[in-house]
C-alpha cells in the first residue's frame, strides 16, 4: 500500500506514520528527517535547505522532488511506503503523479491551529536518529533520553514559538490545498487528530482499511 500522510506541522503525522509503517512492514519516508540529516552532515543539499527550514519556510520544490525520486527508487519501497511530509505543495503532488506513482490512500490528520502551538513547544527530537517525542503526550522511558539510541533529546530550532506561526501560515497557504487535490481522486480520508496517540492510531487504521 502506498500511503500519504497530510496534516499541519505538529498534527502528529510523523508519529502515526511510524506506527503504521511498523504494522504494515513498509518504510516511512520523512522529507523533514532526510533534510535534517543532510543539515547535520553539512551536505550541499543541507546547505541549501538550512535557511528555509530554520525560518519555517518550505525548501524549494525541485530540491524535495529530487530527494523523493531518489528515495522511492530504492528496493525497500517495492511493497509500499508511507510519505510523511511530502507532498507539501501542488507542484510536488503533480511531480509524484508524473513519476507514475500510484497512491492508494491519503490520510489527513486534522488538528485545530490552537492545539498545534502547544504540541510544537512540547516536542523533543533525537539529534542522532531523528526519533520524535513529546513532554506530555509521548514521553521517552527516561526523561530527556532517546529510547531508540540513548542520545540526549533536543528541541528543534523551527519548533520555537516564533517560527510555529510562520509554519502554520505556510501550511494553510501551500499545503492545505492538497486536500482538494486528493479529494478529487476519492482517496482522501480525514482523521480527527485530537486525543491519545492510541485513539488516533485506531482511527487511522480504520481509515486505511475502509
Ligand atoms: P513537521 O514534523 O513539523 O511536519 P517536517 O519535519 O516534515 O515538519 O519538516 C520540517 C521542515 O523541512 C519544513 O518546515 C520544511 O522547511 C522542510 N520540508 C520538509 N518536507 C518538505 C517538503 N515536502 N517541501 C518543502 N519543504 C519541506
Ligand atoms: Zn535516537
Amino acid at each position: 500500500m502506498n500511503i500519504i500522510f497530510l496534516g499541519a506541522p505538529g498534527a502528529g503525522k510523523g508519529t502515526q506514520a511510524e506506527i503504521v509503517a511498523e504494522k504494515y512492514n513498509i518504510p516511512t519516508i520523512s522529507t523533514g528527517n532526510i533534510i535534517r540529516e543532510a543539515l547535520k552532515n553539512g551536505t550541499e543539499m543541507g546547505l541549501i535547505a538550512k535557511a528555509y527550514t530554520e525560518a519555517g519556510q518550505l525548501v524549494p520544490d525541485e530540491v524535495v522532488i529530487g530527494i523523493i525520486k531518489e528515495r522511492l527508487a530504492k528496493g525497500d519501497c517495492e511493497n509500499g511506503f508511507i510519505l510523511d511530509g511530502f507532498p507539501r505543495t501542488i507542484p510536488q503532488a503533480e511531480a509524484l503523479d508524473a513519476m507514475g506513482i500510484v497512491i492508494n490512500k491519503v490520510v489527513d490528520i486534522e488538528v485545530p491551529d490552537e492545539a498545534i502551538a502547544e504540541r510544537m513547544t512540547g516536542r523533543r527530537v533525537c539529534p542522532d536518529c531523528g526519533a520524535s517525542y513529546h513532554l506530555v503526550n509521548k514521553k521517552p522511558a527516561k526523561e530527556g533520553i532517546c529510547d531508540a539510541c540513548g542520545a540526549a533529546l533536543i528541541q528543534r530550532k523551527d519548533d520555537a514559538p516564533e517560527t510555529v506561526a510562520d509554519r502554520l501560515k505556510v501550511y494553510h497557504d501551500q499545503t492545505e490545498p492538497l486536500k482538494g487535490y486528493y479529494e478529487k481522486t476519492g482517496k482522501l480520508e480525514i482523521v480527527e487528530g485530537l486525543g491519545s496517540v492510541a485513539d488516533i492510531t485506531a482511527r487511522v487504521i480504520k481509515a486505511l482499511e475502509d
